[in-house]
C-alpha cells in the first residue's frame, strides 16, 4: 500500500501535526480529528502517479 506521512497544521489549535495519506486513492476528503485539541477537521487531497499533488485541511465546524 501507497502512504505517506504529511505534516500539516491544525485549522484550530495551529499545532503541526502528521496525518498518514492513502496515495493510492486519487482524491480523497474525510474528516479526521486533531491529535491534540481533537477538534474534526477536512482533509482533502488529490494525487498524481501516487505523488501527492495537493493537499488542503480545513476547519469542519
Ligand atoms: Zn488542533
Amino acid at each position: 500500500m501507497l502512504q505517506e506521512t504529511a505534516e500539516v497544521s491544525c485549522p484550530y489549535c495551529g499545532e503541526t501535526i502528521a496525518i498518514l495519506l492513502d496515495l493510492s486513492v486519487e482524491e480523497q476528503s474525510y474528516i479526521e480529528d486533531c491529535s491534540v485539541c481533537c477538534q474534526p477537521m477536512t482533509v482533502s487531497y488529490r494525487t498524481e502517479d501516487g505523488e501527492l499533488a495537493e493537499l488542503n485541511v480545513e476547519a469542519a465546524g
